[in-house]
């Protein structure tokens, strides 16, 4: 079993708890008019090849590193894309006792997504947007089939962190917080809402890549549009003790 990976990043503080190895696969069906990571788009692009063995190999040398409360993150693109490897490794890692998240879209098949959950310990999931036809345009998606995946997540027990870019002109009004809020909590795994700043750091990607950025003239996400956005959250969704 080998997987098509697009980058690996050592030591990840973002992606999860504590510090871990993140492995960025190659490949997603979505085109989100924010997304950073445009070089894991298209499959045949820009990959290695990589075993379970030789992953786990990889991995085992920032062991010292991840096992004091971090652990391993699959990303991407979409891991669920190549859910046999996502299954495969995530089995293995929890049998040598390394914490395992799946870091989604929810856009892959529900049975593969249904294999690679049993040995997941948290599932991130970006929501993006609360509305089909926004979902749609922004990203070329289906909000409903997140939430078949959420409802797989949920029935499974697997721990849940919802995340959310905030895009200035978007998705950052208080009513898109609150929509957004009020499908999270609608999962009794939900353990945190995210709400994380829109930047243009990836300009150069899009540049490097001869693609045009759909949100070039579009403002960033202010350090103080998200304060004020986790205070709404804090005072109008009841979500206790989970707003970061
Ligand atoms: S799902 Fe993630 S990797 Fe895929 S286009 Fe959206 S932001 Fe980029």
């Amino acid at each position: 079993m080998k997987g098509r990976v697009n980058s690996f990043q050592s030591l990840g503080a973002v992606d999860g708890p504590g510090i871990r190895c993140v492995v960025f696969m190659q490949g997603c069906p979505l085109r989100c008019h924010y997304c950073h990571n445009p070089e894991t788009w298209e499959i045949g692009q820009g990959e290695s090849w990589f075993s379970v063995e030789e992953m786990i190999q990889k991995i085992s040398r920032f062991e010292s590193y991840i096992r004091e409360g971090g652990g391993v993150t699959l990303s991407g693109g979409e891991p669920l894309l190549q859910w046999e490897f996502a299954a495969e490794l995530f089995s293995r890692l929890q049998k040598l006792g390394i914490h395992t998240a799946l870091d989604t879209s929810g856009h892959g098949s529900l049975l593969g997504a249904e294999a690679v959950l049993k040995n997941t310990d948290l599932v991130l999931c970006d929501l993006k947007f609360s509305t089909e036809e926004q979902y749609e345009q922004y990203s070329g998606g289906s909000l409903n089939k997140v939430k078949e995946f959420l409802e797989l997540t949920e029935k499974g027990r697997v721990p849940l962190w919802i995340r959310h870019v905030v895009v200035p002109g978007l998705n950052d009004e208080e009513e898109d917080i609150q929509a957004i809020g009020k499908i999270a909590q609608s999962y009794s795994n939900l353990e945190k809402l995210e709400l994380l700043p829109f930047h243009k750091i990836c300009l150069e990607k899009y540049e490097g890549l001869g693609l045009d950025f759909p949100l070039l003239h579009h403002p960033e996400c202010s350090p103080e549009k998200i304060r004020i956005l986790k205070k709404f959250c804090e005072n109008n969704i009841d979500i206790p003790n989970c707003i970061r």
